[in-house]
């Protein structure tokens, strides 16, 4: 194939360097999975440089270590500096789409630092041209999104005060509760209590992030609808497609996938096999924005709703995922971009707005977001 001639190459916006820190960002509380919990967020800022001096930001994060993808900040670090910035420099940050194939065809794996990478692209692109990454991505189709909040895998009486005090606020109006960290029946037991104690004043969700075998979610997971849960997330491990495809069939609960979708290609799996009712969608576990794209394609023509995830990203990747998500039609279930709230601090002047639970889209060149050189060197790794 040759290469088609761009409508506006110049050299000037050709990558001449990307440059990558890591940062430890402390959070607000204990944020507890399945199998650890986080107290600080890493998080790999890299800053991609034009040959005219227009800059692009992107951030890899991972939720809290290996544990979910098998990708870390430090090895995404090593990765980017040795691999994927050769990749990128000498290339038109006008062409995100080739640049993200690129990186998809030359990096295996690795999405979380390929989708860093081209997020800097994006956001350079949008600055080079003076215009929202939206705009780039075919505009808006809405300027905000629901959030979520996750609970964390806490106690009832923490969860239920935590929960009490968001509606209150009116800051949050739907949960989202972690489980899978508590032997099976002490954690049904938890959530049923909180589901009680709430009675109907939010929607509730919940994650398992995959640690439940299938006989252990055909029996539990009706506990769990009986205790007015509306959706179960990933309740057994990402390859048992097959396993959720029988236990839509058999459980009276709405399931989502997380883990089990990380490809356009694990989309028509799951759409195929008629696996879950509803898809959560990432830039970082996709590798990108141009990828969750061609999901989101898969999963609106099978008529999956999207919910918009998050691996608990600064203001400048929960700004990237909004520009994303208010561009795409197919995020028509919801998000959880609560990354900056769960955050202590931001690493950006202006960090993203909430208001009645919901996430604004940022306005502004790029992905809005103006990074506060302050603020990375207090967080900066030393
Ligand atoms: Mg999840």
């Amino acid at each position: 194939m040759t290469d088609p001639k761009p409508e506006r190459s110049s050299a000037a916006l050709r990558v001449r360097a990307l440059e990558t820190r890591l940062l430890d960002i402390p959070l607000v509380r204990p944020h507890r999975f399945s199998v650890t919990t986080m107290h600080t967020q890493g998080v790999l800022l890299i800053r991609l440089v034009t040959e005219d001096g227009t800059v692009g930001w992107g951030e890899g994060v991972v939720p809290g270590g290996p544990w979910w993808g098998g990708e870390s900040v430090e090895g995404m670090a090593a990765l980017v500096e040795r691999h994927l910035a050769p990749l990128v420099i000498g290339q038109d940050v006008l062409r995100p789409e080739a640049l993200a194939r690129r990186l998809e065809s030359m990096a295996a794996g690795a999405p979380f630092a390929r989708a860093g990478v081209e997020m800097a692209v994006w956001d350079a692109a949008g600055r080079a041209l003076g215009v929202p990454v939206h705009q780039l991505l075919g505009g808006i189709l809405r300027n905000r999104l629901p959030v979520t909040w996750a609970l964390g895998s806490e106690a009832p009486d923490v969860a239920v005060e935590e929960a009490r005090r968001l509606l209150a606020e009116g800051r949050h109006r739907s949960f989202k509760l972690k489980m899978g960290a508590l032997a099976v029946e002490e954690d049904v037991a938890r959530v049923s209590a909180i589901a009680d104690a709430l009675d109907g004043a939010a929607p509730l969700s919940v994650d398992l992030n995959g640690a439940w075998d299938e006989y252990t979610a055909r029996r539990w997971l009706p506990a769990l609808a009986e205790a007015g849960i509306r959706m179960a997330e990933q309740p057994i491990p990402a390859a048992h497609v097959s396993g959720l495809a029988r236990l839509r069939e058999q459980v009276p609960i709405a399931l989502m996938a997380d883990e089990s979708l990380r490809t356009p290609a694990d989309a028509l799996r799951l759409a195929a096999a008629h696996a879950v009712d509803v898809v959560a969608i990432k830039i970082g576990k996709s590798g990108g924005l141009s990828a969750v794209r061609r999901i989101a394609d898969v999963a609106e023509a099978a008529g999956l709703g999207c919910y918009g995830g998050t691996a608990i990203e600064t203001s400048l990747g929960t700004a990237a995922s909004a520009h994303l998500f208010c561009a795409t039609a197919a995020v028509s279930s919801g998000t959880e971009l609560f990354g900056p709230l769960l955050l202590e601090d931001d690493i950006v002047t202006a960090p993203v707005t909430y208001q009645k639970g919901e996430l604004l889209l940022p306005s502004g060149p790029g992905f809005g977001m103006t990074i506060d050189e302050e603020k990375v060197a207090k967080y900066e790794r030393r």
